[in-house]
């Protein structure tokens, strides 16, 4: 048996335990629906055939049509693809979209591919699965390594392939192919709504925070931004070269316009500024720590040495289950990621919205409507955490997302 579905079951039943709701309710929620893996065969620029093995997971659809992203990375394994669709349905739940979760994923470097192959690739992927994709059925949206470009050739290759256009079919595309506004910024802003509600409901506290973040690329940046603006000290960023380390804070505009050179934080050199080793990041002294980059980041060999005394969870699963009991016994506040990084999910859904409608949002309302919405799933989870008398927020939040998922299976089924 997959390791996966231990930890699946294992947060499914730390949930269900403290729920009144009988466990068999949740059978469904054990397994995927629907797993399809695939070989993906292109052709290389040379014209040589290269193949890649890739999976679409429709996870549960009780709550409505499967949404999630897909990944391209070279770890990518059918696995990780369940895991994090199991993560999707959980984290659609919290939010209070009417979507159920999915995931899909390709086993490729993409700094390997030219940008044609990359076309093909993407083109070659949506077909493969079209037959699963539909505005009603599973809509898929970027991830890792697939941004706006190659969200706007799989709609243009799903269009061809159905002969109509579909709008709402996928999301995180471009503005000028219907995407949304604000949708780049979404995730990061989404977090730091949701640190900024914590702090008012006094679970962490305090002004002028201390922050780190592991992982410097969309989500990460924007969060920093908005942290910082509020006067809050960005004191260590890191990349996969190095850890970038002041006491005093960081700039962070400058990092910004340094990363979008597509430079290496070990080349960076500034007054003040240490350059330390990658790990590093997430022993630092800080009273936030925002892993916002891999999963399994903090595993029990490190989360003893963990001194912040908040974890903020911006990538999906940086903390494993050992940790999350070291962490729970030092009294470290995890806010999990199925709440902090929902912000791109949520904004995916208003793009379909403003897909299916026709009418489409300024920036400025499209914030206020996260704001609202990611507002609204953090305090629920905190009167969660309250109600059912639990210590983590994680438990928290799993029970909010199985009483919302069991009352539609409830009210499809016969008493
Ligand atoms: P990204 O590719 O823009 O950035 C990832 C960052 O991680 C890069 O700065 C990269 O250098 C860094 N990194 C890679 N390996 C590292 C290592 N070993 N140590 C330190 N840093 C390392 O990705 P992103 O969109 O910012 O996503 C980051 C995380 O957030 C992912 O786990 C993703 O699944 C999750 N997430 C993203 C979104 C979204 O809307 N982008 C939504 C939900 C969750």
């Amino acid at each position: 048996m997959s390791s996966i579905f231990d930890t699946i079951h294992h947060r499914l039943s730390q949930a269900i335990q403290c729920t009144d709701i009988p466990e068999d309710v949740f059978n469904g929620l054990r397994y995927p629906e629907k797993t399809l893996a695939v070989n993906l065969v292109i052709r290389r620029d040379d014209r040589s055939f290269v193949n890649f093995k890739a999976w679409r997971c429709q996870y549960d659809s009780s709550r409505g049509p499967t949404k999630g992203g897909i990944r391209f990375h070279p770890s990518v394994c059918m696995d990780e693809v369940m895991h994090l669709a199991f993560l999707m349905t959980i984290k659609c739940a919290i939010a209070g979209l009417p979507f159920g979760g999915a995931k899909g994923g390709v086993c490729v470097d993409v700094k390997k591919l030219s940008e044609h192959e990359l076309e093909r690739l993407a083109r070659a992927y949506i077909k493969a699965f079209a037959s699963m994709v539909g505005p009603d059925k599973d809509i898929p949206a970027p991830d890792m390594y697939t941004g706006g470009a190659v969200l706007a050739w799989m709609a243009d290759e799903f269009d061809r392939i159905q002969g109509k256009k579909y709008r709402a079919a996928l999301t995180g595309k471009p503005v000028a192919m219907n995407g949304s506004q604000g949708r780049i910024e979404a995730t990061g802003l989404g977090g730091y709504y949701v640190l900024n509600t914590m702090i008012e409901s006094g679970l962490c506290s305090g002004e002028s925070l201390k922050i780190g973040f592991q992982g410097f690329g969309n989500v990460a940046s924007f969060c920093a931004r908005y942290l910082a603006e509020d006067g809050h000290r960005i004191v260590a960023v890191s990349d996969s070269s190095a850890c970038l380390f002041c006491a005093e804070g960081l700039d962070v505009e400058a990092l910004i316009r340094y990363k979008d050179e597509q430079r290496r934080f070990s080349d960076y050199e500034q007054e003040k500024v240490e350059v330390l080793e990658p790990a590093e990041v997430l022993t630092i002294d800080c009273d936030i720590l925002a892993p916002a980059a891999l999963a399994d980041q903090i595993h029990k060999d490190n989360a003893g040495q963990i001194k912040a005394s908040v974890i903020l969870e911006l990538a999906n699963a940086p903390v494993t289950e050992e940790a999350d009991s070291i962490l729970q016994d030092n009294n470290v506040v995890v806010i999990p990621d199925v709440l902090a990084n929902s912000g791109g999910v949520i904004v995916s859904y208003f793009e379909w919205v403003q897909n299916r409608t026709g009418d489409y949002w300024q920036k400025e309302y499209v914030f206020e409507r996260l704001r609202k919405q990611i507002e609204k799933a953090a305090a629920d989870v905190v009167c969660c955490k309250e109600e059912y008398q639990v210590e983590s927020l994680r438990t928290a939040a799993y029970i909010l997302a199985l009483k919302e998922i069991a009352e539609v299976i409830m009210a499809k089924n016969v008493k």
